[in-house]
């Protein structure tokens, strides 16, 4: 039983870990596919929380949950129940973070157990579709100030790219 709790406690950590500094935080910088999907205006609960038959909607609901995916076929040799378990939290995390479009608030107590056990509510998984700067870490708010770091020298490194791309073709005119 323990181990079988580890095994999905570590699968939905490593697994947003993954998901939100090798595909979330990039795809701010340098994609447009999350963006256009998951951070479109006025979108109910069914286009952020189910893969609707929208080719853009599932493809970015597919390429998050890769990490995810990773993490259980590495980890179901260790405990089947525990990588099972992970995939069907990090799913129903999915639904809960987004319940905000429908009009939910979580209660207090909700709130302070996971403010205790650093676990994303749906308020503040809100922020992020308020403003994409703040509130990452789908699951897990320990990313969260890492991940704005990450895409700080993201953005940079985007600035570096294009000035570097623009002397080169300056350059090459010469
Ligand atoms: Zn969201
Ligand atoms: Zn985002």
């Amino acid at each position: 039983m323990l181990k079988a709790c580890l095994v999905a406690w570590l699968l939905l950590f490593a697994g947003d870990f993954l998901s939100t500094f090798l595909y979330h935080v990039p795809e701010h910088v340098f994609g447009k596919l999350h963006l256009t999907t998951h951070h479109a205006f006025k979108k109910n609960f069914r286009h952020y929380a189910i893969l609707t038959v929208n080719l853009q909607v599932l493809l970015d609901g597919i390429l998050g949950a890769c990490p995810y995916l990773f993490m259980a076929a590495l980890l179901y040799q260790v405990s089947i129940v525990g990588a099972i378990a992970g995939l069907l939290l990090g799913q129903f995390h999915v639904w809960w973070r987004h319940v905000n479009a429908l009009g939910w608030q979580t209660p207090g107590w909700v709130t302070f157990a996971c403010q205790m056990l650093f676990i994303t509510t749906p308020e503040q998984h809100w922020l992020h579709h308020k403003n994409i700067t703040v509130g990452f870490g789908d699951i897990f708010t320990v990313f969260d100030v890492p991940a704005q770091g990450w895409l700080r020298t993201l953005r940079l490194s985007r600035v570096f790219l294009r000035s570097f791309k623009y002397e080169k073709a300056f350059a090459f005119k010469l």
